[in-house]
């Protein structure tokens, strides 16, 4: 097998992560998004294979004692999220470097596996009530699962300094163009 480079996203729901990937994916033709895993429901216009492979509970765990997994994490009560090794190789296969989406503990996870080969971005947003705004702008979660997310949101913010770098995101379209540079660099492609 192929073994390639991984940049790794991580940050609270909410702190913009998910603009940048997908700004990056526009900007490198080198790279390819790890399609996680999850048990939760498709949200908005997600497409299944495309944003997530969108799974039962009984499937992720049978999948967890096969050990298909990289990583994996039960990110909110009963709702898991993982990494599929599969998936991994699929992109190195393909002569491509992965680019993730993930959560703090899942990030860190990666980064200790793959060392010198990963590349674990911390995406800061401006403060936790921008933060908190943003979540409940997107109008998608209950009001008990927006609390979840505040809560689990104020205790990833004390991750940060685990991160090879700390990318701030008090305005996008600047984070972006830092971001680029990153992934340039790290990828000796620019
Ligand atoms: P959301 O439900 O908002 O799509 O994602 C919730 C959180 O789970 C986000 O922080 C997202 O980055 C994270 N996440 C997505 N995929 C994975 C994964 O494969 N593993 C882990 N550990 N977290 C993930």
């Amino acid at each position: 097998m192929k073994q390639g480079k991984l940049i790794i996203f991580s940050a609270p729901s909410g702190a913009g992560k998910t603009t940048i990937v997908k700004h990056l994916l526009k900007k490198f033709s080198n790279l390819s998004f790890s399609v996680s895993a999850t048990t939760r429901e498709s949200r908005g216009d997600e497409k299944n294979k495309k944003d997530y492979y969108f799974i039962t509970k009984e499937d992720f765990l049978h999948r967890v004692a096969r050990q298909e997994f990289v990583e994996f994490e039960e990110v909110y009560n009963g709702t898991f999220y993982g990494t599929l090794r599969s998936e991994i190789e699929r992109i190195w296969n393909d002569d491509k470097q992965v680019i993730f989406d993930i959560d703090v503990e899942g990030g860190l996870r990666l980064k200790r596996k793959y060392e010198q080969d990963a590349l674990a971005i911390f995406v800061q947003p401006p403060s936790l009530d921008v933060l908190k705004e943003r979540l409940s702008g997107r109008g998608t979660d209950s009001p008990e699962k927006l609390q979840e997310r505040f809560v689990k949101a104020e205790k990833e913010l004390e991750y940060a300094d685990k991160f090879d770098v700390i990318l701030k995101n008090n305005d996008l379209s600047t984070a972006c163009k830092e971001a680029e540079e990153l992934i340039g660099k790290f990828l000796g492609n620019s």
